[in-house]
């Protein structure tokens, strides 16, 4: 392993005087209609001659799909959900726009050749289109947490294979690569992710019993999709975080931890060996981190609201309180465990914010039910190395499974 803070040339830091893509930029958006992929496209239509769209996907939000499409002049937009392809063809009837759909078109879209891709599908079915895209062997800007959450040795060993660049579009993990530029893997000791500590970090454990999905919903700080805002709320996000971290810059997890920090402004947090510690500071708006993914090693201007440390006047920072948030340390418990434990535990995560948000389950009840889960896979000998893609989809399956059962068992 390298000296230096490269994840095995996953991440070319040291690079920061080399331009490394070329100009336009060939630029795929998977989950073009979502949040990130709304702020990246956002980005792309501030400067449009530095990139040619080539594709752009969506599930099944074909209004939106089409008229991005259309705005960006893609090559092709593709819907995952089958049932949309002819809404998708008559919205683009005359544009001159490819449109298909289904979970092959998905893929064929994320290996067209470009010299980025945005992957930026929520949950598990983005696993399928970023690998393809990481086997182009360019950039991939990750913004879709399960590569590395339920795939994380498999995904690098792809990366490395292909010789693709990966950039991490998480606030906190753009705030590292940041914080970490130039390092020597021996002079860190600590990497410390921060956290808002979501909508309920004042709340005694007896109220969070009663949380409603809209309460949660309400994140005081970001705006972003509703399952990574249901997983801020339950601070299982900073959990997943903490794994991603773990693959992507060599610490080990007892180097990782998390801290509640209220204002979102530090992102980060690298602790040295001489005592020195190295921030990163921004808005919360994702525009940032997603211009460094997209421009790196270069900085371009964005329109985010500039940060007045003055009028925020305090910077506060407190202990993850692990009784009401039981997420960032049941998913560093997953890390040790290994194997496939972080897929299962990211499946169940899915299946019980997905029960939460319909009314099915109470908001204590998500971390019981990844719990259960994963005592429930270790009882029946599911836990196990994955070793490809495969492995880990059998993992996820697995994982979906037994949460759905754990939910319907009475306890
Ligand atoms: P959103 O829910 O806003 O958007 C998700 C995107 O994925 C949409 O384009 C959606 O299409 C598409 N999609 C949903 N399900 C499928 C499927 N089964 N197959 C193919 N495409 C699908 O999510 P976000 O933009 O908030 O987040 C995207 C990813 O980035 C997540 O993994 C999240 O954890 C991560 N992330 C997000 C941050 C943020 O600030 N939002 C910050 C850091 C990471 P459609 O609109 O048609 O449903």
């Amino acid at each position: 392993m390298s000296r230096h803070f490269t994840r095995a040339a996953a991440i070319k830091l040291g690079d920061m005087g080399e331009r490394t893509l070329s100009s336009p930029q060939r630029l795929t958006v998977l989950g073009a209609t979502g949040s990130i992929g709304e702020s990246t496209l956002d980005l792309v239509g501030r400067e449009p001659e530095r990139f040619e769209v080539v594709a752009l996907t969506a599930q099944s939000n074909v209004e939106k799909l089409a008229r991005l499409a259309i705005l960006h002049k893609a090559q092709v937009a593709v819907v995952g959900d089958e049932r949309c392809y002819a809404e998708l063809k008559s919205q683009l009837s005359g544009s001159g726009i490819e449109a298909a759909a289904g979970e092959d078109a998905l893929i064929d879209a994320a290996s067209r050749p470009a010299d980025c891709t945005m992957a930026a599908i929520v949950g598990a079915a983005g696993l399928k289109p970023t690998f393809a895209a990481a086997r182009q062997g360019r950039r991939v800007a990750l913004a879709n947490k399960e590569c590395l959450v339920s795939a994380g040795d498999v995904f690098l060993g792809e990366v490395r294979a292909s010789g693709a660049e990966l950039l991490p579009v998480d606030s906190e993990h753009s705030a590292a690569l940041q914080s970490l530029a130039g390092a020597e893997r021996v002079a860190v000791e600590r990497i410390v992710l921060t956290a808002s500590g979501g909508p309920f970090r004042c709340w005694p454990i007896e109220r969070l019993k009663n949380a409603r999905p809209e309460e949660a919903l309400k994140h005081p700080n970001w705006a972003m999709g509703a399952k990574i805002t249901i997983d801020s709320a339950t601070l299982m996000n900073k959990g997943l975080e903490l794994i991603e971290a773990y693959h992507l810059f060599p610490v080990g997890v007892d180097q990782l931890d998390a801290v509640i920090h209220p204002q979102s402004v530090v992102h980060c947090l690298v602790h040295y060996i001489d005592g020195s510690v190295i921030g990163q500071l921004g808005p919360p708006d994702m525009r940032t981190p997603i211009a460094l993914a997209l421009n790196w090693p270069e900085r371009r201007a964005t329109p985010t609201a500039r940060l007045d440390l003055i009028k925020i006047g305090s910077l506060t920072f407190e202990p993850v309180d692990a009784a009401r948030f039981p997420g960032p340390g049941m998913a560093k418990a997953a890390l040790r465990r290994g194997g496939n434990a972080p897929a299962i535990l990211n499946a169940a995560n899915e299946i019980a914010v997905a029960a939460f948000l319909s009314g099915g389950l109470g908001f204590i009840d998500i971390a019981r039910v990844v719990e259960r889960t994963l005592e429930e896979a270790e009882a029946r000998g599911l836990i196990r190395v994955t070793e490809t893609l495969e492995d880990v989809l059998d993992a996820d399956s697995e994982g979906r499974d037994l949460a759905r059962m754990v939910i319907e068992t009475p306890h």
